[in-house]
């Protein structure tokens, strides 16, 4: 068992504090060991083995990035007057982004979008507007319809705004939603419908012209989660690769989210949120005309934002531009597919979805985290799934390297081996990643969430020595 409570290994290395320090450090002394912790922590991604996460993976980009957050770290978004930059910035980061997602071919609306903090927001973001659209049209209680592979912030929305959510499932066989079970779903309480350009957990996309016609036909809205795979599939020639439409270019599709500190390659801390019209972008606008502070407005719900992150996705997005996206699009397809035939040749594993950039697969020969278990041990870090139990890597700049995929399937092999090995007992990392055997239960959720709450206060509390 991995200690799951021990957040914290640089107690031994570092003093550590448990107030404030009577006197400063120099520079060169705090630099020193900040670099010590960076360059360790980078070397878990560095050689091509962890999925997701870092999505660049060069340093020369990040260095840049850095120097273009640098020059305007300090200032505040919020301020336009001091910094008519954080307009010129956010306006063409949106330009950018409705260019990619072909918000040209919209012809019912003013598309529009908004730079918020991540994908979680930008999900937000989109459900507090299609909230207020609701509500303004006299629905008591909007209601989010979501696969059940779309992403958790989809309930965090609900959870958040008061929204109901009703959670369709997927055909096991495909991963995707069935449009059919959309429509059946959708009453006078729908708020809007989600779908996802790729899901998490499969990157898998939903058969989103069938999903927004079905939506469409009864006046609700499509929101198109493509936080992750937006930036990747947006620079994919569709047709050759069997994706189908999934952006503006769909009558139907009303807003879009799609993630600048994923594949678009900046820094973390944006992503971008974008609408068929802006009249429900505006939606997320706040006022307080009558403050004793003055008057105060914001365009969504951030207070003050750096101007420094804008700058540094902005800094991405023009060094990158259709070119450098296209080729590293190409290349992580080129990559996923092998690591997927990868897959197909062990027997014993089945891949999950259908997906240019994640590689997903499951056994139902093997315990799968079993198999986790042999490629943590051999330096992999896949992500853990379940319902069914299986695990994803999402394929990123780092598996780009020569030698990546080969290790990868030599690693998988001997991984289910080990796995066959050990049929009948349990796997060290299923207790964090799995799912629950015979089922998920009530009793089974409150003794998960107690431990993920241990987790979180471990991972969020002031040090002990
Ligand atoms: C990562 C992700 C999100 C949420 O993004 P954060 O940046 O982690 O808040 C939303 N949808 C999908 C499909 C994602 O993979």
């Amino acid at each position: 068992m991995p200690d799951l409570f021990d957040s914290y290994p640089y107690r031994d290395r570092f003093p550590v504090l448990q107030d404030l320090p009577a006197e400063g450090r120099p520079h060169d002394d705090v630099l020193a060991e900040l670099d010590a912790m960076a360059h360790e922590e980078d070397t878990v991604w560095a050689s091509g083995q962890c999925s997701g996460t870092i999505y660049h993976g060069d340093p020369e980009h990040y260095a840049f990035l850095g120097e273009a957050f640098t020059r305007f770290s300090h200032a505040n978004a919020l301020q336009r007057d001091m910094c008519p930059s954080a307009t010129r910035f956010e306006g063409e980061i949106l330009a950018m982004a409705l260019d990619i997602f072909h918000a040209d071919s919209v012809s019912d609306g003013k598309p529009a979008g908004l730079v918020t903090s991540g994908g979680t927001d930008s999900i937000l973001h989109a459900m507090l507007c299609y909230r207020e659209q609701a509500l303004a049209r006299g629905v008591a209680r909007p209601t989010i319809v979501k696969p059940e592979t779309a992403h958790p912030a989809f309930a965090k929305a609900a959870h958040l705004f008061g929204m109901g959510l009703r959670v369709l499932p997927v055909d096991p066989a495909t991963t995707l939603v069935d449009p059919a079970a959309v429509a059946a779903a959708i009453d006078e309480d729908t708020a809007v419908v989600v779908a996802s350009a790729g899901n998490y957990p499969y990157g898998s996309i939903d058969p989103i012209p069938e999903v927004a016609a079905v939506a469409a036909e009864r006046g609700v809205g499509v929101h198109v989660d493509g936080c992750l795979g937006g930036f990747v599939l947006g620079f994919l020639d569709g047709a050759a690769h069997g994706i189908p439409p999934f952006d503006f270019r769909v009558p139907g599709v009303t807003s879009v989210s799609a993630d600048t500190h994923k594949y678009g390659y900046g820094l973390k801390g944006t992503s971008t949120v974008l609408f068929r019209d802006i009249a429900l972008r505006n939606r997320a606008y706040f006022f307080v005309p009558d403050w004793s502070g003055g008057k105060y407005f914001s365009p969504g719900m951030a207070g003050s934002r750096s101007v420094g992150l804008l700058a540094a996705t902005w800094a991405a997005m023009v060094t990158l531009g259709r070119q450098g996206y296209a080729a590293r699009a190409a290349a992580i397809h080129e990559t996923a597919t092998a690591m997927q035939e990868a897959v197909r040749g062990i027997p014993g594993l089945r891949l999950l979805g259908n997906s240019p950039f994640v590689v997903a697969f499951t056994s139902d020969d093997v315990d799968i985290y079993h198999v986790n278990d042999a490629l943590r041990a051999r330096g992999w870090r896949l992500n853990g799934l379940q319902y069914p139990d299986a695990l994803h890597l999402a394929v990123t700049g780092p598996q780009l390297q020569d030698g990546v995929v080969a290790r990868f399937a030599a690693d998988l092999a001997a991984a289910v081996e080990y796995a066959a090995a050990r049929r009948g007992t349990p796997a060290v990392s299923s207790a964090l990643y799995g799912g629950v055997p015979g089922g998920f239960t009530p009793a089974a959720g409150m003794f998960i969430t107690s431990v993920m709450t241990q987790m979180m206060d471990a991972q969020h509390s002031v040090p002990t020595t």
